[in-house]
């Protein structure tokens, strides 16, 4: 179907532009024709150039100085402005002129961005799950103070964002995560002693970066949506279930006092989501196909497998004892992923060192204010203690 011409159009800021999210977003915004304001990435300079050249943005910002320099030159003859650094992006996402800031950043360092635009103003639509688990009490809390909606990108989010709308927040009995269960459903831990990082970044249906499939192998992924799901939507951990459903249809399902389930379905593709917070509250003609139902044989759904699989519980864990537990879990992993996918260390060395770690913790004092150099000081200590775990 063709995009509608007259339709009124945000403009956005996508931070994370080179990425899987940021490159599917701009697809978006490439089909809708909607206005890029500010692009954003980590040093991918010859991609970037290629953005700058078709999107026009007013500004362009790279974490990497010098790819920031190599960028500078290459695109000398474009009006776009580049800045660079920290504290470049920092300032990129506060004065960027866009109406919805896109963050699609990896890991722990979308968080600084999405503080700025949230003073800012901006609506945040919200693709960063990092920055809700590290920091979801700050996060919310800003969020609230200034007005400002977060619209959740991950399609488990996005389907829940959806079902919603379908009765009063009192009324809701709980959340129901749907998980793919990654590309080793039916293991396991014996057979996930030798699984290589080449294995396991191929997800059965989604096409996603090298870090999150990762986490959907080791089903970190859904135990970080689940504390995503409670800071978003403000519920109990203990409200939020998670069901395995191989076929990817059903994206998430909320379950009403009266025992209505209310499922959202569509075809696996991150564009649909991603079209979804960057229109809302609008519904714009879809860039992805229809679910043809001649072609879905069956739908089916499983209990997951806790003991094998055991981050899921040690999220749900972290995200009880709250503090800096949750951001500890986070740090941990992603530090234990990097090492993996560097070849350092194996598979099952994430589970159980991120476990080890987590659960070892010393929490802070839960009776004083959380505060943003708790958050950064646990960060930074829990990275230590994975690199230290390993050398010894
Ligand atoms: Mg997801």
């Amino acid at each position: 179907m063709p995009a509608i011409e007259n339709l009124q159009k945000s403009s956005i800021a996508v931070f994370g532009s080179t990425g899987s999210i940021g490159t599917q977003a701009l697809d978006v915004a490439r089909f809708h024709k909607i206005p890029v304001d500010t692009i954003c990435a980590a040093r991918s300079v010859k991609i970037l150039e290629n953005q700058i050249r078709e999107f026009k943005p007013r500004v362009c910002a790279v974490f990497d100085e010098s790819a920031a320099k190599e960028l500078k030159t290459l695109v000398a003859d474009t009006e776009t402005k580049i800045v660079s650094g920290k504290e470049g992006v920092c300032l990129a996402a506060s004065e960027t002129k866009a109406d919805i800031f896109l963050n699609a950043v990896m890991g722990m360092a979308g968080l600084e961005p999405t503080l700025c635009a949230i003073k800012s103003k901006k609506t945040v639509a919200l693709a960063n799950k990092e920055t809700l688990v590290a920091a979801g009490k700050i996060v919310t809390a800003e969020a609230k103070k200034n007005r400002v909606s977060i619209i959740p990108v991950d399609s488990e989010h996005c389907a829940i964002h959806q079902c919603l709308c379908n009765g009063r927040k009192s009324e809701v009995k709980k959340l129901i995560l749907t998980c793919s269960g990654g590309s080793y459903f039916g293991k396991i831990r014996e057979d996930l002693e030798n699984i290589t990082p080449t294995e396991a970044v191929v997800h059965p249906k989604w096409n996603m970066g090298r870090k999150i499939s990762v986490d959907s192998s080791s089903l970190m992924n859904k135990g970080l949506e689940i504390l995503e799901a409670a800071w978003l939507f403000d519920m109990d951990i203990d409200n939020i279930d998670v069901v395995i459903h191989r076929e990817s249809i059903i994206h998430s399902m909320v379950e009403y006092n009266d025992n209505a389930v209310i499922a959202q379905m569509s075809v696996p593709d991150m564009h649909f989501c991603i079209q979804y917070a960057l229109t809302y509250p609008e519904r714009y003609p879809g860039i992805t196909e229809e679910l043809d139902f001649s072609k879905v044989a069956n739908l089916s759904f499983y209990k997951p497998d806790t003991k094998t699989f055991k981050l899921l519980d040690l999220a749900r864990y972290a995200g009880k004892c709250g503090g800096v537990i949750p951001t500890v879990m986070n740090a941990a992993n992603e530090a234990a992923v990097s090492l993996f996918l560097d070849n350092k260390i194996r598979f099952l060395d994430i589970f159980d060192s991120v476990c080890d770690i987590t659960m070892n913790y010393k929490n802070i004092d839960l009776s004083k204010e959380l505060t943003m150099s708790d958050i950064l000081f646990a960060d930074f200590e829990a990275r230590r203690l994975i690199f230290e775990h390993f050398s010894k």
